[in-house]
């Protein structure tokens, strides 16, 4: 563990804010970028039907404006490819033929939002593009909201779920192990009855941020609920996770919050592949050593016991 924020890379985060463009088409002169990028679009690349596929994978478009006249690839075939990306990428047809009733429906009826005339069009497929993009952006920021704790900003219960099925899933792949820390406040109800329930709410931030600050890019810090936490470390045997998880026990017990002094938490740890070789199963290891810490006396950590010592004749 070391001290380091979950932060996207700055100019990452800019260029998602910009609305992301990628057209697919056989004559790169066919299509002015400059109206679009003018409009403040960000044209991620060009390139032909046979390239789509590539292209698409590596430059994460929030929209795809394409010929409707490809070698390689139908429209029919481009939307269906772009619906199985994330959620569906729309498709916007060009070309240099008139926007009939006819051809505009023949495009809707492929999948795509619309066929527009080029350059005759353009302003219209900017104004088109720029809708879009909002759509977009306002599903991926609906969909990143859905996995976050209202309360600390931590991932919530469903997200670490996702996060524990691929963690074990890639141990159980490419043998990279992981492990899990359970953490509980202690004593929060007394916290609560002493101080008020606002200032338990600043406890259990004060305990989110901490947790947040010692994790690096790939783990997970999560509110499971209530005074309920979790941390799944990527890459690491049972060792170091509970090297990990006395140093996290220890920082949080040097803690002085303003208005309540200090606090306690009890930290159950389980390790994969050593204690437990399951999503399932590695959860409750660490949930019953969790309740080994708090019976022993809280302000603790406890491990889960290995897997050996569970065999018969052991
Ligand atoms: P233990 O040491 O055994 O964990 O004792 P505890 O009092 O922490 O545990 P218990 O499960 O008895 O009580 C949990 C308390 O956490 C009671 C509940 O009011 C409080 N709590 C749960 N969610 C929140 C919250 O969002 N904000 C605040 N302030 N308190 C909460
Ligand atoms: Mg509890
Ligand atoms: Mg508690």
């Amino acid at each position: 563990m070391k001290a380091k924020l979950q932060k996207e890379k700055p100019g990452k985060a800019l260029s998602r804010e910009r609305g992301r463009v990628l057209i697919v088409t056989e004559e790169p002169d066919s299509i002015d970028p400059g109206p679009l990028t003018t409009a403040g679009l960000e044209i991620v690349g060009v390139c032909r039907g046979a390239a789509a596929p590539i292209s698409l994978q590596k430059s994460r478009p929030h929209v795809v404006i394409a010929s409707s006249a490809l070698r390689g690839i139908s429209s029919g075939e481009l939307t269906n490819m772009l619906g199985q990306m994330e959620d569906g990428i729309p498709l916007i047809l060009v070309g240099a033929k008139a926007s009939t009733l006819n051809r505009r429906q023949a495009a809707l009826s492929a999948g795509a939002f619309d066929y527009f005339q080029l350059p005759a069009e353009i302003d219209l497929l900017v104004l088109r593009v720029g809708q879009l993009v909002k759509v977009r952006q306002t599903m991926d920021r609906l969909r990143s909201e859905a996995g976050l704790d209202h309360l600390t900003g931590l991932a919530n219960r469903r997200r670490f779920r996702g996060a524990l099925d691929r963690e074990v899933e890639r141990w159980r792949r490419y043998g990279v192990p992981c492990a899990l820390l359970q953490l509980d406040i202690d004593h929060m109800k007394a916290i609560n009855d002493r101080f008020g329930h606002p200032v338990g709410d600043v406890v259990i931030r004060q305990v989110a941020t901490t947790l947040s600050a010692v994790s690096r890019d790939n783990d997970t810090a999560a509110r499971l609920g209530g005074e309920e936490f979790a941390l799944l470390l990527v890459g690491i045997c049972e060792a170091k996770a509970t090297a990990a998880a006395e140093r996290l026990r220890a920082l949080l017990a040097e803690l002085n919050i303003p208005g309540v002094g200090n606090i306690s938490v009890s930290i159950g740890v389980a390790a994969c592949p050593a204690h437990a070789t399951s999503q399932r199963t590695l959860y409750a290891a660490s949930d019953r050593a969790l309740y080994v810490a708090k019976n022993e006396g809280r302000n603790r950590i406890a491990v889960a016991p290995l897997l050996q010592e569970n065999l018969p004749g052991v």
